[in-house]
């Protein structure tokens, strides 16, 4: 039996990254009477805000005093909700190709397909992938007992959890765990007996650690040991040389995510050091149809924060708009007073 690949999704704009640039221009797309899809490789919007620093605080949002990544992601979400761009995560683009009627086909890995009439390539620094133990015969384990920066924790609880990293991520798993009512045994493996975390979290593990909620183990796994298809343990070598053989239900690692460019390179853009140069009054790339914002792109003068990727968005919308709808081109409207953004904003009918 043959299976009919989905139809392609058609979209006046697709944007390829859900970080705080991609999702601000979902918004501008939006607020043009444009229609929007989102992709992103990760399993949550907020790009670096949420999968780098969730929890910490952003001074520099013009209007908003303080707030953490997360909040930010959460506000700009709420911000585009009215304009329901469609959101993918999960998928990394990994086509795009300029078709002759002036649209793009795009495809995902995992088989999304696309047919936009402009895109907006908001992929920061590139695709985040965790980075991955070097051990033998972990790879066939994933997703079933070995997991790479989780963000639900819950079905780990009661398990024998080992947790690798030395970090933020890492040791707010480890503590999350350990405090867990249902935790019977949770270890936090690492290279050296020194973290990198904020005091409060620091203090948390030392706590938990003093109490014998958490043990922490320094070391380094070697090999990985599997009774049929299940993994029931793990060898570390520590310091000294000794190996000590580590029973296990669930591999935790949090050894930090890096960014890759991954298939950007081969989409027949110019790169300029792994940036795309673009046209400042436009933002498109050297391709037209194809715009680049926020820390992906570069031009003198180019500075990798928020609020510029904020200044990208909106050119780029408005020269999208112009080319895509020339007949609606007009004067400038404001959200405080244009009875049509107050309908496109759905606050009236
Ligand atoms: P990103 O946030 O990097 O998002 C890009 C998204 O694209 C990612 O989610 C990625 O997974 C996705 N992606 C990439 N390639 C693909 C693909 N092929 N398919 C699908 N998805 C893809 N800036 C400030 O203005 N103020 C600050 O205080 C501040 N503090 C910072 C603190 C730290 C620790 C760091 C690391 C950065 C900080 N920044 C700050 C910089 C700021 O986070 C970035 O400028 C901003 O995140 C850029 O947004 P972006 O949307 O362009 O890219």
């Amino acid at each position: 039996m043959t299976t009919t690949p989905a139809a392609p999704i058609e979209t006046d704009a697709l944007v390829i990254g859900a970080g705080p640039v991609g999702l601000f221009q979902a918004f501008q797309l939006g607020l043009l009477g444009l229609s929007v899809q989102v992709v992103d490789v990760l399993p949550q919007a907020g790009g670096q805000c949420v999968a780098l620093y969730a929890d910490k605080p952003i001074y520099d949002i013009p209007g908003v005093p303080v707030c953490t990544g997360r909040e930010l992601t959460d506000l700009l979400l709420r911000q585009t909700a009215p304009f329901q761009p469609g959101l993918h995560f999960g998928h990394e683009v990994q086509t795009l190709r300029p078709l002759g009627d002036g649209r793009f086909e795009v495809g995902t890995h995992a088989g999304l397909q696309f047919l936009a009439c402009s895109v907006f390539i908001a992929a920061g620094v590139g695709a985040f992938t965790p980075r991955r133990l070097k051990v033998a015969g972990l790879e066939a384990h994933e997703q079933r007992q070995v997991f790479h920066h989780p963000d639900d924790l819950a079905p780990f609880a009661g398990q024998r959890v080992l947790v690798v990293g030395g970090d933020d991520a890492a040791l707010h798993c480890a503590a999350a765990l350990a405090e867990h009512p249902r935790t019977t045994d949770v270890t936090l493996l690492h290279r050296r007996d020194q973290f990198t975390a904020e005091a409060d979290l620091l203090a948390r593990v030392a706590a938990l650690r003093a109490n014998g909620r958490l043990r922490v183990c320094i070391g380094q796994i070697t090999t990985a040991r599997a009774q049929g298809d299940r993994l029931d343990a793990v060898t570390v070598l520590d310091a000294q040389g000794l190996e000590t053989l580590c029973p296990l239900d669930v591999l935790i690692v949090c050894q930090g995510l890096s960014p890759r460019l991954g298939p950007i390179a081969d989409w027949g853009l110019a790169l300029e050091r792994k940036l795309l140069p673009v046209n400042v009054t436009t933002f498109e790339t050297v391709l037209p149809g194809i715009y680049a914002v926020g820390d992906i792109n570069t031009y003198p003068g180019k500075k990798k924060l928020i609020l510029c990727g904020f200044h990208e968005a909106t050119l780029a919308a408005h020269a999208a708009h112009d080319h895509l709808r020339p007949q609606e081109r007009g004067p400038l409207l404001y959200t405080t007073s244009s009875a049509l953004l107050h309908r496109r904003l759905g606050l009236t009918g």
